[in-house]
């Protein structure tokens, strides 16, 4: 089954069981705690936590979102993408578990023919809270599911909250083995941390996970508080991963090699003249650039430009890494123009508005790969010489890029510190961060106090307030690390 279709059948499937459909929400988070939207969740938080009145009682979507915090992973484990595509199903004070487990079940389980997705239900494994006897029993009696495949796991590794006093409650998350030639077997029905390592993660794929919104919670840090009583208005919020689905579905070793996203690995062999599976960590980079261009594609589609913070800084590291990334690959030109058609003609079946905005969002990716290729051409023969002089002078130690050099790289050159630690990193070197750090925050110190002898002079002060503003963006990658749909 194609992505576009896989997609369509949840929407059908829930709208088929009294379900609002409801449009995806643009990237840019209607919540403004955080920068991107992050969960299918988060444009019905008031719902959930009870706030508004819900329009509906039941609602399904496909949200497209962001999570930064994966971004490490890409490329490395199969699952994990900056962008991808939540499938939801909520219900807002209506149906609760049993109703829940049992349209995953049929969903996940039904013929391809008949409406589902046609997973072999003797390979699907389901972890729930160690209390949560509700769910056993939906399970194992409701729909007669294999006891065996049941793992019940103590509050810390399944429970949902906001991180403050309020609705709280476990999970129930659904995984696809995917044989035993991807990792160890799992401990049935044990308290045992599982899955466990990474390999196990790969092996027993997450695909759902169902959160029931059942308690209400008190004071206490991370996953150290009581529960004080069952919620009046209990809610449900699930998330599948349609890119999960997909990999699984049309029988590829990881979300990369779907058809939304291998086009541009296609397109990166042609580029470079590598092949894809020849090499590990070539694979790894192809695989970084095809989810980088449509993060990038979809980010910008929905209306952000590169910029040194926030939304903007995000977009700007996706882009340059991608970048990045097909240089060490062996090509060196302009390639944005050659994969973000690619990338826009394998999500057009989906975002049809990618089509039409086309114009305006190649403009604003080749002009950062533009102004990135000049930043390279400057500053890499100078770190290249900072790193050979760390190199001779390392002696038998981890040979050390000084914090003077990454600020001089950053001040002058415009390398931001991320890029000088990556690229130091990749010749074996490190940088002294603690020492650039101190001369940043020296140089925004003198910033401010020439601002401010120049308010008293009465200068006009708008010059200076975006210089100082510019000087006080964030150098850092904003990783939000949020997980398991937290808000
Ligand atoms: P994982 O443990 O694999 O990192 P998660 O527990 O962080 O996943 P949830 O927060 O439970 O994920 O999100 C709901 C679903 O969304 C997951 O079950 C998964 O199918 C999908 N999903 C989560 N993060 C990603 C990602 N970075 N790329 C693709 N799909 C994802
Ligand atoms: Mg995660
Ligand atoms: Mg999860
Ligand atoms: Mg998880």
């Amino acid at each position: 089954m194609r992505t576009a279709d896989i997609r369509q059948r949840w929407l059908d499937y829930f709208g088929s069981k009294d379900h609002e459909l409801v449009p995806s929400v643009p990237l840019v988070s209607p919540d403004p705690s955080i920068l991107f939207t992050i969960a299918g969740m988060v444009p019905f938080i008031p719902y959930i936590l009870g706030t508004e009145p819900a329009p509906w009682p039941r609602a399904a979507s496909v949200q497209k979102c962001i999570r930064t915090n994966d971004i490490e992973n890409v490329g490395r484990t199969t699952r994990h993408g900056t962008f991808f595509q939540m499938n939801g199903n909520f219900s807002f004070g209506d149906y609760f578990k049993r109703e829940a487990i049992d349209f995953a079940w049929e969903l996940l389980t039904t013929e391809q023919g008949k409406g589902g997705y046609g997973f072999d239900g003797d390979r699907l494994w389901v972890t729930i809270w160690d209390q949560d006897d509700e769910s056993y029993d939906a399970l194992t009696k409701g729909i007669g599911f294999d006891p065996k495949h049941i793992v019940r796991l103590p509050r810390s590794e399944i429970f949902w909250d906001t991180g403050q006093p309020g609705p709280a409650g476990p999970c129930a998350e659904w995984h696809y083995d995917r044989g035993p030639q991807y990792g160890p077997d799992a401990p049935g029905g044990t308290l045992a941390e599982w899955p466990g390592d990474e390999r196990s993660e790969d092996r027993y794929i997450e695909i759902w996970n169902l959160v029931f919104d059942q308690f209400v919670r008190g004071e206490g840090s991370g996953k150290d508080y009581p529960l004080l009583g069952e919620l009046d208005h209990k809610s449900i919020d699930t998330g599948a991963g349609l890119e999960r689905i997909a990999y699984l579905l049309q029988g590829k070793q990881n979300m990369y090699e779907i058809d939304e996203v291998f086009p541009v690995i296609s397109a990166v062999e042609e580029l470079t003249g590598k092949r894809y599976g020849a090499d590990a960590e070539d694979d790894v980079r192809m695989r970084v650039v095809a989810d980088h261009v449509r993060s990038s594609l979809m980010v910008i589609g929905d209306g952000v430009r590169p910029s040194n913070e926030g939304r903007g800084y995000v977009l700007r590291r996706l882009l340059r890494r991608a970048v990045r990334a097909v240089r060490l690959l062996g090509y060196d030109a302009e390639a944005l123009p050659v994969l973000l058609p690619v990338s826009k003609d394998a999500m057009k079946a989906s975002y049809p508005e990618l089509e039409t905005d086309f114009g305006r969002i190649s403009d604003v990716a080749y002009g950062e790969e533009d102004a990135f290729r000049r930043t390279l051409v400057q500053g890499t023969t100078i770190l290249d010489t900072a790193v050979s002089k760390a190199k001779g002078s390392a002696g038998s130690g981890t040979p050390v890029l000084s914090g003077a050099e990454a600020f001089q790289l950053h001040d002058t050159y415009g390398f931001p510190i991320d890029l000088t630690l990556e690229m130091a990193a990749e010749q074996g070197v490190q940088v002294d961060e603690k020492a650039f750090r101190t001369l940043m925050a020296e140089q925004k110190q003198r910033a401010r106090a020439d601002a401010l002898a120049k308010k008293t002079g009465h200068a006009d002060l708008r010059a200076y307030e975006s210089i100082a503003a510019d000087l006080s963006a964030p150098v850092e990658f904003l990783g939000y690390t949020h997980t398991d749909s937290a808000v």
